[in-house]
């Protein structure tokens, strides 16, 4: 009572709109892929803080590390050269094809795209910006605007950050919400790789060269596009899409910028970065979120040509950098490696889409099962002949049930119609049947309701 009574009085409002329990968890303590509310019940996190607590809630190597740095340097900026930013900078490009090698550190997301946003403007001399429908890049003001994804931004922060008056809407996903359930574009349940990006492209591809045909400028700054959207709810593209966007955005002068903040750092399972599952090398890369495991961080990586471009000037932010954020982040990388946890990532993230995808053939309320690794999506709507999303009221029951039953996950999707899970990346395959356990009963109980 107290604490919502705080909530209400003291914390920003806009956090009560967030927190779409009815009754909201009171959360205390975590270790690994486990959460602790005050009253001591457990439940499994599925949902990570959005995909951001990688190899686990306080970690003991990771705590380790933040331990040690605390204990010997909170903060100096980089002014002086002061060894973990080095090491941190050096180790994170060992990560990056060339010519990707030189590293900004930042303090969140938002802060990386608006960095990058930057970065491209002043390297290309252009201005426009284009992002993909359904997107989400951030929160700032400059972010907002990049982001395509309606539900998360308030429509004055357009022609901010994405200056092409609608954002092309160049590709909405194989079931996206309802708006494109006239396609005939084949989903990832009929590929019959594992991995996805198998679908349908042809005609994908040509509405693409016709958007950019005639709704893109001739010449432009960047192009923005997560390699699989995650708060847009798990959306993929056809197999080569990106690709050819990479090359339609060079072709106009722009420079091809992978939004990494959901998933990189292993989360998709076969490769450490979404991009590499396109066969791209994109000119800036931006990431945060499983960067830090949960301490604030946020990262661009680029070229030596485009840095040259942006040395011409200043840029300086006090905190990017931050010993003790360099020294987690340093231990977080080794401890993907260490925990293996990018393979496991591929097992349990396969082995859950590919459970789901039978409660999704069992219940008429599952339309789509989609991701890759443990960046997954499960779509839900009224019926699979309609393709209309479920409506808020049921996502929220359902929801609350799997809470109640002890397990957290995330909703998304431009209606809130797809259900997400991304947990920490140690979540075992016992964890996998313990919520499919949940997730079944859950949709069970919400027919028998209906
Ligand atoms: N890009 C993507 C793909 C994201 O999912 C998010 C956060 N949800 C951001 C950028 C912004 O990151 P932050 O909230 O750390 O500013």
């Amino acid at each position: 009572e107290r604490m919502m009574e705080i909530r209400r009085k003291n914390c920003n409002p806009m956090i009560m709109k967030v927190t779409s329990y009815k009754k909201p968890v009171f959360i205390h303590q975590g270790h690994m892929q486990w959460l602790w509310d005050v009253d001591g019940k457990r439940y499994l996190d599925l949902f990570a803080g959005v995909a951001t607590v990688s190899v686990g809630h306080c970690h003991p190597k990771v705590t380790a590390a933040a331990e040690q740095q605390l204990k010997r340097l909170w903060h100096t900026t980089n002014i002086y050269v002061y060894p973990p930013l080095h090491e941190y900078c050096e180790k994170l490009a060992s990560y990056l094809p060339d010519p990707l090698k030189v590293v900004y550190l930042t303090n969140s997301g938002s802060e990386a795209n608006d960095l990058a946003m930057l970065m491209a403007r002043l390297y290309t001399g252009n201005f426009d910006i284009i992002t993909f429908r359904g997107s989400y890049h951030g929160g700032s003001p400059q972010t907002m605007g990049l982001t395509s994804n309606a539900a998360y931004k308030y429509p004055i922060a357009n022609g901010l950050g994405c200056t092409n008056t609608m954002c092309p809407d160049v590709f909405r996903g194989p079931w996206g919400g309802s708006h494109c359930r006239d396609s005939p574009v084949q989903t990832i349940r009929e590929c019959s790789c594992a991995q996805g990006y198998c679908m349908a492209n042809d005609q994908y591809i040509g509405q693409l060269k016709e958007t950019f045909a005639t709704s893109v400028p001739s010449r432009i700054a960047a192009f923005f596009g997560e390699p699989i959207q995650g708060v847009g709810g798990a959306v993929q593209y056809p197999k080569n899409y990106l690709k050819e966007a990479y090359k339609l955005v060079r072709e106009r002068g722009g420079v091809c910028i992978a939004d990494e903040v959901q998933t990189g750092f292993g989360r998709t399972g076969s490769h450490f970065w979404g991009f590499q599952g396109h066969d791209v090398i994109p000119d800036m890369v931006t990431m945060a979120k499983g960067i830090g495991n949960g301490f604030p961080m946020g990262a661009v990586v680029t070229t030596p040509e485009i840095a040259a471009s942006f040395a011409k000037g200043v840029h300086f932010n006090t905190f990017g950098g931050n010993p003790v954020a360099c020294a987690v982040a340093s231990s977080v990388l080794d401890t993907i490696k260490e925990d293996g946890a990018q393979q496991n990532s591929l097992n349990v993230g396969t082995y859950l889409m590919t459970e789901l995808a039978k409660l999704r053939d069992k219940y008429e309320i599952i339309g789509d099962v989609r991701g890759k690794g443990l960046q997954i999506g499960v779509e839900m709507v009224k019926d699979k002949a309609s393709r209309e999303p479920l409506p808020p009221e049921a996502m929220s029951e359902i929801f609350e049930d799997i809470k109640d039953m002890g397990a957290l996950i995330g909703k998304g999707g431009v209606y809130g119609q797809t259900f997400r899970i991304k947990p920490p990346m140690c979540i075992t395959m016992e964890d996998a049947d313990f919520f499919l356990a949940i997730f079944n009963k859950s949709i069970h109980n919400y027919m028998e309701r209906r």
